[in-house]
């Protein structure tokens, strides 16, 4: 009897402090989930100034000339164009880059939907 007893008494223990685990990963998926929502919005803040300043600004220098748009020769003054932004020195951000597929994609779907209407 004393020993049933015994081998009864740890089994509610156990349980209880499961129960409590359970409530502290709870809580701590809770804190990680509102860290990674803060992170999320500080990320989409970013994003979306860059990309704000790539509508205003859409052109950096190229990178192969360093804005030049010309290399020069070495002998006399001849020169020749830069292959990779065809002499303007310009290139184009990547933030721009995405701009411009984000608008082409809305404009694919306001044809196609124009499209269908008719
Ligand atoms: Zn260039």
């Amino acid at each position: 009897m004393l020993s049933h007893a015994a081998t009864a008494i740890p089994i509610p223990a156990t349980h209880g402090s499961d129960q409590l685990g359970a409530v502290a990963t709870l809580t701590a998926t809770a804190h990680t989930a509102g860290q990674v929502a803060a992170v999320l919005l500080i990320v989409t803040i970013v994003v979306w100034f860059y990309l704000l300043t790539c509508l205003i600004w859409p052109f950096g220098k190229c990178r192969r000339c360093k804005g030049v748009g010309k290399f020069k020769s070495p002998f006399g003054r001849a020169y020749r164009h830069c292959g990779k932004c065809q002499g303007s020195g310009l290139r184009v951000r990547l933030g721009r880059h995405v701009i411009n597929h984000i608008r082409a994609v809305r404009g694919a779907g306001q044809n196609s939907t124009s499209k269908g209407g008719k």
